[in-house]
């Protein structure tokens, strides 16, 4: 194998340095050389549908650079901050491409979410996402850009002459003109100085690369390994490794590494003395003094309070890690440094690793929606198979193994007494009785709150601890409020992590996952314990026993909210009787509305856990399918259409056409999902009845109806 030649080795160590890609391009679009490329701009380099787009800003960066004769910075269509810069070598002009990285974090926002649910799904996260380059700021492009200019500075022409890089251009490029020999042989000569200058250049850039590097040599090779080694971690391991790289570096007892949570900065990792601590940070207020500390590359101190008796206040230093110019964690380390010279190297360090530690933290984000989506995937089937007779039981049981706790209770409030019951408790020696004391009190004033609560420790938090007769292992629990709108509908308790862990925020997004379906199941299986009472009415149609209209409608709202927020697929099917005027016209109403209802209950039949089947007008009918693709929905369909095509009925055969729409950029509201159902549910019946279509965007009906 050969080793790169050193010019490729100063632009990998500039492009990587400086967290941006350095890729040189001609006049005929090819790229002798690139470093550090951004792994998003390959895929969609790479792709036949996005390559135009990229072409249109990319493609475009010799022709912009050369014209113009300076650098020229612009924005790339998937919002990524580039800086193209006019470059010589030799004679031949070359551009290059700075920078491929996002600086606002709303645009690196944007791009996770086309590529986690949008139009840039369809690449693989893990391939998509291996090398995405986040800036701390443009300076990091201007700074890289000016490296190149600094490099092939003119004023050092001395050692780079003709065969130089230089970012101001002669105002007249110059012209190719036939070489002498002479000349030639001097090009020669002049190339080969160039290389050997190159080689030092190289040398004395990777010396300014870290503060180590002149330190001492060990610590040189252990940074570069630390660097190279990250990528290959998960987040968390990252986290630690990095820490204790800089414990062993500066000789430091304890560090945490920090990571922005809502308005806070939560620990995530620590070794040393803070490894077991839970330390949060509030940011909102902190943020300026963060941002400024950043740009000081100085850290800011916290005051650790010490409880009653203890003295001496411990200090917390906290020097911040910006991702797109935002404060996205910070690594904290318990004592005050004194040292302004490694206060900033630590906080350069800091810098560095920001954009490396932010791709794994995405990475390692995709991977666990990919978990909830399979464990709710997985849940939905459970419910299915739930039947009313233990009905409670069965969702305790079933939540309970999802969650990993060996004790679970539901407690359902009764709308009219306004009080908690205890419907099932599993796992526990303690009876029902037993949840009904000090369990009720507690549940009772979380449903009041209505929101949910993660205890870690219940011996920190003022609430008693439970009678010694229920003899539960640990201190930690959940308990999470169900509400569907504004109806309280009950609480699910969580006790005794399998293992013996605490409980904590993770598992609060599983439970905050499969909320809605128990919901809606604990609502329906409600409606069915009070068969005959007026609530079910209201929420019910009569003739079929399935959803009414209004209730439907509903759900479509809360069923929007949430599959945005857990990014879970959602899907509106539309059914509608075929011809069935004429049905009525020959069999008369009556036994059209015992057709009716055959159709209602083959759609019970195939109803799923969480699925939401009502009666949405005279003989049209709709189902609302959580966490399901088009693709699948249209299977269902599928199956539900042969089902009553080859049915009994009094009269004659009986077919349904079905349209389907799924949640998506273009459709993203109740009413669009509705209308869009339609619009499928119109082609169906133009292909002549008896058919599901999938909805495949808002033109297609006006196209071909002829009606
Ligand atoms: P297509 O949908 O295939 O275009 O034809 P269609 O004949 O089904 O369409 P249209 O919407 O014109 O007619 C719907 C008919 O459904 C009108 C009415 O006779 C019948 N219908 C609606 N609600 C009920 C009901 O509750 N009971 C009965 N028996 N029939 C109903
Ligand atoms: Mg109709
Ligand atoms: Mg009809």
């Amino acid at each position: 194998m050969t080793s790169p030649p050193k010019k490729e080795k100063f632009l990998d160590r500039l492009a990587e340095e400086n967290g941006v890609a350095v890729i040189i391009v001609d006049a005929e679009g090819n790229t002798p050389s690139e470093s550090n490329n951004n792994s998003m701009c390959r895929n969609l380099y790479g792709s036949k549908e996005f390559a135009p787009e990229c072409d249109k800003f990319c493609g475009q960066a010799y022709r912009w650079a050369s014209e113009s004769g300076k650098p020229v910075d612009y924005e790339c269509y998937a919002g990524l901050s580039c800086r193209a810069v006019p470059v010589w070598e030799g004679r031949q002009q070359f551009a290059a491409i700075v920078g491929r990285s996002f600086v606002k974090a709303e645009k690196y926002r944007e791009a996770t979410e086309r590529a986690i649910s949008g139009d840039w799904r369809q690449f693989p996260p893990t391939d998509f996402f291996e090398n995405v380059l986040i800036a701390g700021s443009a300076q990091s492009i201007e700074r890289a850009a000016a490296k190149l200019e600094k490099f092939s500075d003119p004023g050092r022409n001395d050692i780079l002459e003709l065969d130089r890089l230089t970012v101001a251009p002669p105002q007249t490029p110059p012209q190719p003109d036939a070489s002498s020999e002479l000349e030639q042989e001097r090009i020669d000569e002049l190339i080969s100085k160039f290389r050997e200058e190159t080689e030092k250049a190289a040398g004395e850039l990777e010396a300014a690369v870290s503060y180590e590097v002149q330190q001492d040599r060990k610590a040189a090779a252990e940074w570069r390994s630390l660097f190279g080694s990250l990528m290959k971690m998960e987040y968390r391991e990252a986290g630690s490794k990095v820490l204790s790289y800089l414990k062993d570096r500066y000789a430091l007892d304890s560090l945490i590494w920090l990571e922005r949570r809502g308005d806070r900065l939560e620990m995530l990792v620590g070794i040393g003395e803070l490894a077991g601590k839970s330390i949060k940070i509030g940011v909102e207020a902190a943020n300026k003094r963060l941002l400024d500390a950043a740009e000081r590359e100085v850290p800011v101190e916290f005051r650790e309070r010490r409880r009653e008796g203890e003295k001496g206040d411990r200090i917390l230093s906290v020097f911040p890690v910006l991702v797109g110019g935002e404060v996205h964690g910070a690594i904290g380390i318990n004592s005050h440094i004194t040292d302004d010279e490694e206060k900033h190297h630590i906080s350069r360090f800091a810098q560095t690793l920001a954009s490396q530690l932010e791709i794994l933290r995405l990475r390692d984000e995709v991977a666990r929606r990919d978990w909830l989506s399979r464990a709710v995937t997985r849940f939905n089937d459970e419910l299915r198979r739930i039947d009313s007779e233990d009905f409670w039981t069965r969702i305790a049981q079933v939540s309970a193994e999802m969650i990993g706790a060996e004790r679970a209770s539901i407690l359902v409030r009764n709308e009219k007494s306004n009080t908690l019951h205890a419907k099932a408790s599993i796992g526990s020696r303690a009876d029902l009785q037993a949840v009904s004391g000090i369990g009720v009190r507690v549940a009772t004033r979380i449903l009041e709150i209505g929101t949910p609560v993660v205890v870690t420790d219940l011996t920190g938090v003022g609430i008693d601890r439970a009678p010694a007769e229920w003899s539960y292992k640990t201190s930690s629990f959940i308990s999470y409020p169900i509400i569907i709108d504004d109806r309280k509908i009950g609480v699910l308790n969580f006790t005794d992590k399998v293992g013996g862990d605490a409980f904590d925020r993770s598992d609060l997004e599983l439970i905050e996952a499969i909320a809605p379906q128990i919901a809606v199941a604990i609502d329906r299986n409600s409606l069915r314990e009070k068969a005959g009472e007026y609530e079910q009415l209201s929420v019910t149609d009569p003739l079929t026993g399935l959803l009414n209209r209004r209730y439907l409608e509903e759900r479509i709202a809360e069923e929007i909210v949430r599959s945005k927020r857990h990014r879970f697929s959602l899907s509106l099917m539309m059914l509608d009787v075929d011809e069935f005027k004429s049905y009525n016209d020959r069999f008369g109403h009556l036994a059209g509305d015992a057709a009716l209802r055959t159709v209602g209950d083959i759609l019970k039949e195939n109803l799923r856990g969480a699925d939401v089947a009502a009666r949405y007008g005279g003989e049209e009918f709709a189902i609302l399918l959580p966490q399901t693709a088009a693709e699948e929905a249209g299977q269902i369909a599928e199956r539900i259409r042969k089902q009553i095509e080859k049915a009994e009925f009094s009269g004659r055969q009986v077919t349904i056409s079905v349209g389907i729409a799924s949640l998506s950029k273009e459709v993203d509201s109740p009413r669009d999902l509705i209308s869009a159902a339609d619009v499928a549910l119109y082609a169906a019946k133009n292909r002549g009845r008896n058919n599901v279509q999938l909805f495949n965007g808002w033109g297609e009906a006006t196209d071909d109806s002829v009606h």
